[in-house]
């Protein structure tokens, strides 16, 4: 784990090299269970979109994107425990390859949910790929079938994820100390 600091205050978990290999054997993964086969790339705002972004670019197959949106923490980093569809897809996705693509899977709850709500669309097979995993937190049994990197216990900002709208921009994968999260 790299000890260099960047924003004040903010330690990198994983670097922007250490991020986009793994997102590349990620996406070599996809494409080589899916070879010769059509993939949707459903991506939860906004935090998944620029894992998306990334891991759309090592799929070598022919794929589609589209986006689904889900009621988050809020400003803070508390999970209420309660989900709500705030935006469903775009287009029918009956029969079709859905790859759910999301920045973490920590307690479950959203993924649980998401994972309902699209296999009502009835697809031919559904598929999670989660950058992070943080299985300390977990309350919802679900494994990701995709994944980037196990993680501690840790609340995390960069590459999508936020914190109060914040750092979605930061290119590295960044830990907050608990003494700066508010309780919101
Ligand atoms: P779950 O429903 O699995 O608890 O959480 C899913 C969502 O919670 C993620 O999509 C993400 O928006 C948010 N989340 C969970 N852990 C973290 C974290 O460490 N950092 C940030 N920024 N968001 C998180």
């Amino acid at each position: 784990m790299a000890a260099a600091t960047i924003h004040a205050g903010l330690e990198i978990l994983y670097t922007r090299d250490q991020i986009s290999k793994r997102v590349a054997e990620m996406g070599e993964q996809i494409s080589r269970d899916f070879v010769g086969q059509k993939v949707v790339l459903v991506g939860v705002l906004k935090g998944a979109t620029i894992f998306l972004a990334d891991l759309a670019r090592c799929i070598s197959l022919d794929a589609t994107f589209d986006f689904l949106s889900t009621s988050s923490y809020g400003k803070g980093h508390q999970q209420s425990g309660e989900v709500r569809l705030l935006k469903d897809v775009d287009h029918s996705v009956e029969g079709q390859n859905i790859i759910l693509v999301e920045d973490i899977l920590d307690t479950g709850l959203t993924l649980s949910y998401l994972r309902r709500v699209l296999s009502a669309h009835q697809p031919r097979s559904l598929k999670i790929a989660a950058l992070l995993d943080k299985p300390a937190r977990r309350i919802q049994k679900i494994e990701g079938d995709y994944i980037g990197f196990t993680i501690p216990n840790k609340f995390v900002v960069g590459y999508g994820l936020d914190y109060a709208e914040r750092y979605r921009n930061l290119p590295d994968i960044c830990v907050i100390p608990p003494s700066a999260l508010g309780d919101e």
